[in-house]
Order: C-alpha cells, then sequence, then structure tokens
C-alpha cells in the first residue's frame, strides 16, 4: 500500500480532503491511471458530523466498486424498509432488490471514510493524513499548479499538480483560494441534534414529521441507531435550564411520542451532537487547474440526507471527465453535476425552511423521489459507460437556476 509520509514533489491530480468526496475522486483517478495525492488534515478514523443514511444511487456506487462488502464485514446493518411518518400516518416502502442491492446502508463515518480512503490506497493513490493545504500555487498564467502542504510534524511541502482538487468541505479552503463564485444560494438552514441508542428496536430506517419538527431513527453499526431532530434556527436558540439533550427529548416528543416512549426505554450512548445550521449553496466546480467535488462544490440542508450520495456521484462524474481529458470535460462536469444538485438544493432547502403542512411535504418528498430515481438511472448509467440520460437530463435543466437575489457573490 501506498502510506508514504512524504509527499513527492508532482502528482497529475492533489485531492485535498479524505473522506467521501476526496477518497472516492482519488481512488477513481488512481485507478484510470493517474499519480494521485490525497492530503487531509484530520486524522485517519475520525468522526464528523453525520447522521449517516446513504440513498440507493450512492450504495449501487459502493457496491459496484467492491466497498459495500467491507461496509458489511465491519457490520454496517442492511436497511430493508424505510418508513415516513407524517404525523401519526405511516407509508412504508421496502428496499427493492435491484441492481444488486437490496438494502440501504448507514455506516459510521469512522468506517466509510477509512474504507473509501484504503480503496483509494490500494488502487495507487497516497493517501496523507494530518496534512494541511493552506495555499494554493498559481503559474504565471494564474492557472492553479499545486499546494503547499504542511504535513503533520509541520515540514512544509511544494507539491505540484495539473489538477487541485478541493474535497475539503462546505468551508472548502481550495474554493475560496480560487475565488470559485457560488451559482445558487439557498435561503433557509435547519439546525440538528442527534444522538446515538442502544436497544431500539428498529424495522429500518424511520423518518417522522410534524409541523415545525423533523425526527429520524436510522440503525448503524454496533447495534446502535442514530436518531436525530431538526428545527428551525429560531426553537435551537439555548434557552435558560434546557440542556442540549432536554431540546432533544423536547423536539422528540412533538415530533412523535411513539418515538419518545421507545427511546425511554433505550439507553443514550455518548454525548449529544448539535449543528446550528448553514444556508445551502452551489458554487462553480472548475476553472483552470482546479475541480471541486463533494460539499466544498455543493451543500445542502442535511434534512434530506444526500449529502454523501451527492459527493459519491459527483465524484464518478469528475473522475470519468478528467480521464476523458477532452477540452470541454469539466465543462460536462459541471452541467451534468447541476441536472441534480440544482434540484437537490432546491427541494432540501424548501423542507429546511420547516415552512410546510404534511400535505405540501409530502409533494416535495414525491419530487425527492422521482429525482432520486432518475439518479439511480445515471449511475446505472456510470456501469456500462453511457452517458446519454445525464446529457439529456442536463439539457432538460438547462443548469443552475438561481435560489435568491443576487445570483452569484464571490465565496
Ligand atoms: C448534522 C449533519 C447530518 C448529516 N447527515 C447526512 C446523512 O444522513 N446522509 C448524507 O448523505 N449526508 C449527511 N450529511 C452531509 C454529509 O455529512 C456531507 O455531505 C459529507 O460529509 C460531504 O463529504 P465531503 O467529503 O465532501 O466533505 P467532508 O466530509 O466535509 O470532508 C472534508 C475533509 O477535508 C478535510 N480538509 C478541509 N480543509 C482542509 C485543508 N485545508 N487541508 C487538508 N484537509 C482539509 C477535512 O479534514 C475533512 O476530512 C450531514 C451533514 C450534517 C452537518
Amino acid at each position: 500500500m501506498n502510506t508514504s509520509a512524504t509527499p513527492k514533489a508532482r502528482y497529475d491530480a492533489v485531492v485535498v480532503g479524505a473522506r467521501v468526496a476526496g477518497a472516492a475522486t482519488a481512488r477513481l483517478l488512481a485507478r484510470a491511471g493517474l499519480r494521485v495525492l490525497v492530503v487531509d488534515r484530520g486524522r485517519r478514523g475520525s468522526d464528523t458530523l453525520s447522521t449517516l443514511a446513504l440513498m440507493r444511487a450512492g450504495v449501487m456506487q459502493l457496491h459496484r466498486w467492491g466497498v459495500l462488502e467491507r461496509l458489511v464485514a465491519g457490520g454496517t446493518p442492511p436497511i430493508r424498509r424505510t418508513t415516513f411518518h407524517y404525523g401519526s400516518e405511516p407509508v412504508r416502502v421496502d428496499i427493492k432488490d435491484r441492481d444488486g442491492v437490496d438494502a440501504l446502508f448507514a455506516p459510521r463515518r469512522t468506517l466509510l471514510d477509512v474504507v473509501l480512503a484504503d480503496a483509494a490506497v490500494e488502487s495507487g493513490a497516497q493517501v496523507l493524513y494530518g496534512a494541511t493545504v493552506r495555499e494554493i500555487l498559481r503559474g504565471p498564467t494564474g492557472r492553479v499548479q499545486g499546494v503547499l502542504v504542511t504535513d503533520a510534524v509541520g515540514r512544509r511541502h511544494r507539491v505540484e499538480a495539473d489538477l487541485v482538487i478541493g474535497a475539503d468541505g462546505a468551508r472548502s479552503t481550495v474554493g475560496s483560494a480560487v475565488g470559485a463564485r457560488v451559482l445558487c444560494a439557498g435561503k433557509h438552514r435547519g439546525a440538528y441534534v442527534y444522538s446515538y441508542w442502544q436497544g431500539l428496536e428498529l424495522d429500518g430506517t424511520h423518518w417522522h414529521y410534524a409541523p415545525g419538527v423533523a425526527a429520524g431513527a436510522i440503525p448503524t453499526n454496533e447495534g446502535l441507531a442514530c436518531v436525530f431532530v431538526g428545527m428551525p434556527p429560531n426553537r435551537f436558540r439555548v434557552r435558560p435550564g434546557v440542556s442540549l439533550d432536554g431540546l432533544f427529548q423536547q423536539v422528540v416528543w412533538d415530533c412523535h411520542p411513539g418515538l419518545a416512549r421507545a427511546l425511554h426505554a433505550a439507553r443514550r450512548v455518548g454525548k449529544p451532537y448539535a449543528f446550528a445550521g448553514r444556508e445551502g449553496f452551489l458554487r462553480q466546480p472548475w476553472g483552470e487547474g482546479w475541480a471541486l467535488v463533494g460539499d466544498a462544490a455543493c451543500f445542502k440542508d442535511p434534512i434530506t440526507a444526500h449529502g454523501m450520495t451527492d459527493a459519491l456521484r459527483d465524484a464518478e462524474l469528475l473522475a470519468r471527465a478528467v480521464t476523458r481529458g477532452a477540452t470541454g470535460a469539466l465543462v460536462d462536469y459541471q452541467a451534468e453535476r447541476d441536472a441534480f444538485a440544482v434540484e437537490f438544493l432546491e427541494l432540501s432547502d424548501r423542507i429546511a425552511s420547516f415552512d410546510w403542512d404534511l400535505d405540501h411535504l409530502q409533494v416535495l418528498h414525491h419530487r425527492l423521489s422521482r429525482l432520486m430515481a432518475r439518479e439511480c438511472e445515471c449511475v446505472r448509467d456510470f456501469d456500462t459507460s453511457q452517458h446519454a440520460s445525464m446529457r439529456e437530463a442536463a439539457d432538460r435543466t438547462g443548469g443552475c437556476r438561481p435560489l435568491t437575489s443576487p445570483v452569484a457573490v464571490a465565496v
């Protein structure tokens, strides 16, 4: 395995960020024969904020890459049913056996991100943890030509590359350094509190909605369930005498008393985690010598639990564009990404407003479901190397429509 702690002076591509987007992109590029360095300032196996749910398109890719079987071997339980509760009205959806996938999964990030990074290393990429990119190198024409990396012991390395890929999350250093424009921005953000629970018997994933609040229970590794609540920011404000856990319990009661009672009989493992929220955005994902993927390029409110699935899909769109190498390939990457990302952003933003009644929410969920079906078609096309449906989809949407005004603001 290529786990050398010192980077070389030159690569075909440097990927900043070794989680879902970065590790997946690096794996695909390395398999295509490119010399790839991945750097991440974090620790291998460290956790990150996430309620873990992967959607079908992402699971299909992980299955095709041979990564899914490692997640299963790591104790990730299959999820064969998902139930939406609109108030007291349950809508059950059994997961179909199709494309080699008969279940969904919600692996802990401490497992998923490591398995993907290991797959990148096995494909020939070099992965460096504890290494931070602080600066982008540019040539005389302004084209991005590499990065300056500070490694875990403080040594600075100048690393040149034909392409610098920012897979470095919503606060992307690469995106800021290259001045990637925000093309669309959301108007709303939800706030989320979640924790892990033992002893909660689940027959799959449960998503609960009541006016102004949401909750969910998602089975994950080690017999635990990730249970979250979502609310508008004004409800998240910590009030005197109300702890994070107290807020969590109140919102669960308001959303679904049955879940609250079930939690009463279960045991919380570890502390509660909180995310105060951030409005979604879609950034320009490429320029001279650089590209962005994952949350760095497209961040959505987590209410639709689609960030990782987006990151995996866009990793493959980007890797295919890069390895096609033709002029305009990155233009295609943007068009193909926007064919999905714009509508996912719009729907996530609407749902994150918490300004819906349950009938309207179901309409939004039906739109999401149709979009996800189209996304599965595209991921299926990756297998057969056909891009037709993606190109058609891109042509249909006509690219990025602004959600707010002004349309474009500098990052
Ligand atoms: C509360 C919450 C719940 C969520 N729940 C879900 C869910 O259920 N399902 C789902 O699909 N998505 C969910 N998401 C979204 C999901 O977590 C993200 O979409 C996903 O993590 C994006 O992956 P990424 O690889 O693009 O970026 P990240 O996971 O943000 O990884 C970026 C990496 O880049 C590294 N990095 C950053 N800057 C530098 C630098 N300068 N130098 C070196 N390294 C750097 C960081 O250390 C980090 O490891 C949730 C998000 C939140 C906040």
